[in-house]
């Protein structure tokens, strides 16, 4: 954690919320090194479970890799489980769950049951469509351990090679054009009611989600500078 900041509120509890592409997952990774607290990525997780074969990722391999939203049942007791393995006061930073309302409402019956404090902010990343596609054609993952890169914007040091083990990069299953269209209209249906459910809770916030990675981060830094959450 050589270049962290500054730490984030003990038991922060942050949500990233934004269609497929608008940076969530590279916001989370950095505020994570940056200021040393913890990013669960529901999409990683699903893809670590589907890659390792355990029976949760088997039965969600099919919806992954149509665009499909995983059912709630399944994508809870996931993330349940590694939020079970946080200390009750450890901050944490979502990205990718909730992405429905009812996922939404059982975070925050599960925060209560176990005497945690509630969400305290959600970040909406917000970018027009022609720029998501744009980018998830860009986009590389490592086929051995999940690491993400993009051709232009966060390119490996070596073509291909993932810069941490050495793995093969590929597109994600999922980023393909007809995927991405399938995604973005599942965000449009099932996620983007959320914003307005959290927006009734006044925890809602916008970041722009076109933004190069540093001006998004620094953005995004302000913000949780101004909830003091950093
Ligand atoms: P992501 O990496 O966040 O874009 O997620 C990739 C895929 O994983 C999504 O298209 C869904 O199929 C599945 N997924 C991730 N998070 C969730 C969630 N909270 N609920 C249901 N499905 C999810």
């Amino acid at each position: 954690m050589a270049d962290c900041v500054a730490a984030v509120k003990t038991g922060m509890r942050l949500i990233l919320l934004g269609p497929p592409g608008a940076g969530k997952g590279t916001q989370a990774t950095l505020l994570a090194q940056r200021h040393g607290t913890t990013s669960l990525a529901s999409g990683d997780i699903l893809r670590d479970a589907i890659r390792r074969g355990d029976p949760i990722g088997r039965k969600a391999s099919r919806y992954v890799e149509s665009g499909a939203l995983v059912p709630d049942d399944l994508v809870t007791g996931l993330i349940f489980q590694r939020l079970d393995g946080l200390g009750k006061e450890e901050s944490f930073i979502l990205d990718g769950f909730p992405r429905t309302e009812s996922q939404a409402r059982v975070l925050d019956a599960r925060l209560m049951e176990k005497g945690q404090s509630p969400v305290d902010l959600v970040v909406d990343f917000e970018i027009s469509e022609e720029k998501i596609v744009r980018r998830l054609a860009g986009r590389r993952i490592c086929g051995a351990c999940g690491a993400s890169y993009h051709l232009e914007k966060k390119a490996p040091r070596r073509e291909g090679a993932c810069d941490s083990c050495a793995g093969g990069l590929r597109i994600r299953e999922d980023d393909r054009p007809e995927t991405i269209r399938r995604r973005l209209l599942v965000y449009h249906e099932q996620t983007e009611p959320l914003l307005k459910f959290y927006r009734a809770q006044g925890k809602l916030q916008v970041v722009p989600g076109d933004l190069e990675i540093e001006d998004q981060y620094q953005a995004l830094l302000e913000l949780l500078k101004r909830e003091r959450l950093v």
